[in-house]
């Protein structure tokens, strides 16, 4: 099957049928330099999403998503709310890790967006957490930059709606809890998520 045909019927794939296409792929040179793809993980109904810019070191050893240092500030996000790993999904933009952890290029993610559009089509989630500008950009073109649009609900398609957040690395470079502080801010846009999970 073809990754349009992948598209066009979306119904007759699941996730794990997906992940092991996308262990195969080759679509981009990512696929060159990765010691594991990184598919994405969490409850495959999950009514939230994030969607981070591509695997990191630890990432790319292990093969899941988000746990090295910018995964563990994010546990400590979801904890301050008492959000659960289980009871959202993860993934990112790229599913191979860029090297040297650079910004994916336009061309890798153009390869790979189809299958951030297929988990999303098969999770069907109301809301996307974006993290970080790569994300939030790719995902929503007229988006202004994270620092003026985190915390905000956008309106996407199909009744979906964007939710752009710090990255949790961009948080560890700025670890002061002061009011108005990424760290701070972040606090109150997981508030506004947990309060959406709780509606
Ligand atoms: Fe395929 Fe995406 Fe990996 Fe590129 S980044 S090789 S498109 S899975």
């Amino acid at each position: 099957m073809t990754m349009d045909q992948i598209l066009e019927n979306p119904s007759t794939l699941t996730l794990d049928t997906l992940e092991s296409r996308v262990k195969q792929c080759t679509r981009c040179p990512l696929s060159e330099t990765r010691t594991n793809i990184v598919f994405g993980e969490g409850d495959s109904h999950a009514r939230v999403v994030f969607v981070g810019e591509g695997p990191g070191e630890v990432e790319d050893q292990t093969g899941k998503p988000f746990v090295g240092p910018a995964g563990q500030k994010l546990d400590e996000v979801f904890a301050s709310v008492g959000i659960t790993r289980e009871e959202v999904y993860i993934t990112n933009v790229v599913k191979c890790r860029p090297p040297g952890n650079r910004v994916p290029t336009k061309k890798e993610m153009e390869a790979c967006l189809p299958y951030l559009e297929a988990q999303i089509a098969l999770i069907n989630p109301g809301l996307i957490i974006t993290l970080g500008n790569t994300p939030t950009q790719w995902l929503f073109p007229s988006a202004s930059g994270i620092t003026s649009i985190r915390g905000t609900f956008l309106p996407w398609r199909g009744g979906i709606q964007l939710f752009p957040m710090f990255h949790p690395s961009y948080l560890l470079r700025y670890p002061s809890r002061a009011k108005g502080s990424p760290k701070y801010l972040t606090w109150l846009d997981i508030k506004r998520v947990k309060k959406w999970l709780d509606e």
